[in-house]
């Protein structure tokens, strides 16, 4: 028998699980398709968003006619994450929950409070989907966030309360900026000339794809990826002779235009045999665009049949599921970050539970008392075991608090309720982890069961898993 490559499911970490929001059985499925970028390929995301906040930030100064005084804004790694919406009109960072509600607003280097969130938001709510607002769903955005939150701040100063700054200009010249450097080849180039600086090898990547190979998966790369990045990244994460990592898989799609990809627009077109030695589209299954129904057609599998692992919430875990309906696997590092930060916690967060719960009761018997007319020193001592239970609350979710970003904290949720993020994950995603080599771990046939939905009067006494 062989021996399994890591510790068997319930010993290893959380923080590389596998987590399932809807049944998906692997032995049912014909196809397993992957993303490259943020997929298959892990950036060192700090290597990356600071050489693209740079490129952006000379693409923005070729752009738009801005005063000297903003040349030097630096990089700040945590100044945005991902799931967070850009409102272009006033030039702010939005941080949203599952019902659109604004929880975070950051204008330049400051946050605003309840009451200039409400005058700007009316009923706390934005609608999404307007040409207002942008959103931030995937890794490759975050530099984008950094660089025209630094940007507003300084436009500020420079205007200093004399006139207002045109935010949507701004936020449409820094869009413009960090696309052009995906486009022109800028970044690309960077990157390909120092592949080692800008990726994180995972060792346990090709095992995983060999052992889905062995299952007798069919494979497939789709990537909004150009041929010859892909032929270079691929090439640096596989290794081996020139081109033969093509071998891993039954087809590879380049160039895919995802979302576009899934809705009808026809054929891939042939990549041409032997132009790029590390994409040598040796056995004629590697193609430029298309769309899904040529993948289906080509794969001989369709539909519920194939199984998605992509990173970008639209582009490639909610079209490919709402259009086409395959199966999607999410990729999120940030699950590995706050699982990696939370588990250390686990004592603290069970004591913020039970000092709520005391919190609840006191409050409860306080209310008891005062409505009924009851004893007033027996109300003041329980008014000051409440101050005390909040002050004993303030403290733990300072503690909590400060695992997470700054200034955002769990990019999954906002206090009690899910974030925007967080319930995109929940309801898009029929399975995530934070990275595919995770599916090592787990047979090949595996049944993922989703978790029991608990209802508020069944906490705590039904079993949650
Ligand atoms: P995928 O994740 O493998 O489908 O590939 C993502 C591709 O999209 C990469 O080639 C990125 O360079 C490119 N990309 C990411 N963000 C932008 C953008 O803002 N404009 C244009 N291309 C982008
Ligand atoms: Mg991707």
């Amino acid at each position: 028998m062989a021996k399994p490559m890591l510790p068997p499911d319930s010993t290893f970490p959380a923080a590389r699980r596998v987590f399932t929001n809807r049944n998906l059985r692997l032995e049912s499925l014909g196809a397993f398709g992957f993303d490259m970028d943020h997929t298959l390929a892990i950036y060192d995301t700090r290597q990356f968003d600071r050489l693209s906040f740079e490129l952006a930030l000379d693409g923005v100064l070729r752009r738009l006619d801005l005063p000297p005084e903003v040349r030097d804004v630096r990089w700040d790694p945590a100044a945005a994450v991902r799931g967070l919406v850009v409102d272009k009109k006033s030039g702010n960072l939005l941080k949203v929950d599952a019902y659109h509600h604004v929880t975070r607003a950051r204008h330049g280097e400051k946050f605003l409070d309840k009451e200039e969130r409400r005058d700007l938001y009316a009923s706390g709510r934005v609608r999404l989907g307007t040409g207002r607002y942008r959103s931030f769903d995937t890794l490759f955005d975050l530099p984008e966030g950094s660089l025209y939150t630094a940007l507003v701040a300084r436009v500020d100063a420079v205007a200093a309360g004399r006139s207002r700054p045109d935010y949507r200009a701004l936020s449409e010249g820094v869009r413009a900026a960090v696309d052009g450097t995906h486009a022109d080849g800028s970044l690309k180039s960077h990157i390909t000339a120092d592949l080692d600086r800008f990726f994180t090898r995972d060792p346990h990547l090709v095992p995983t794809l060999q052992k889905f190979r062995d299952a007798g998966k069919k494979l497939f790369l789709l990537t909004n990826s150009e041929p010859s990045y892909t032929g270079a990244v691929m090439q640096h994460l596989v290794g081996g002779e020139p081109g033969s990592w093509v071998g891993l898989f039954d087809l590879v799609i380049c160039s895919a235009g995802k979302p576009g990809f899934f809705v009808k627009r026809g054929d891939g077109e042939p990549i041409p045999v032997g132009q790029d030695a590390r994409l040598p589209n040796r056995n004629g299954n590697c193609f430029l665009g298309g769309d899904s129904f040529f993948l289906e057609k080509q794969l001989g599998i369709s539909g519920d049949g194939i199984l998605y692992f992509g990173d970008h919430t639209y582009g490639d875990i909610l079209r490919s599921k709402k259009s086409v309906g395959w199966r999607t696997a999410m990729i999120i590092p940030e699950v590995e970050e706050e699982l990696q930060a939370l588990v250390p916690l686990i004592e603290t967060l069970r004591e913020l539970g039970r000092v709520e719960k005391s919190l609840d009761d006191l409050v409860m018997r306080k209310d008891h008392l005062r409505t009924g007319g009851g004893d007033p020193d027996e109300i003041a001592a329980l008014t000051a075991l409440v101050t005390q239970g909040l002050g004993r609350r303030g403290g733990l979710q300072r503690k909590i608090k400060s695992a997470f970003n700054p200034h955002w904290e769990s990019v999954f949720r906002e206090g009690r309720a899910a974030s925007r993020l967080g319930r995109q994950v929940m309801e898009f995603a029929c399975i995530y982890t934070s990275r595919v080599s995770n599916f090592l771990n787990y047979p090949t046939d595996k049944f993922f069961a989703r978790p029991v939905e608990i209802l508020p009067h069944e906490r705590g006494i039904l079993p949650e898993s």
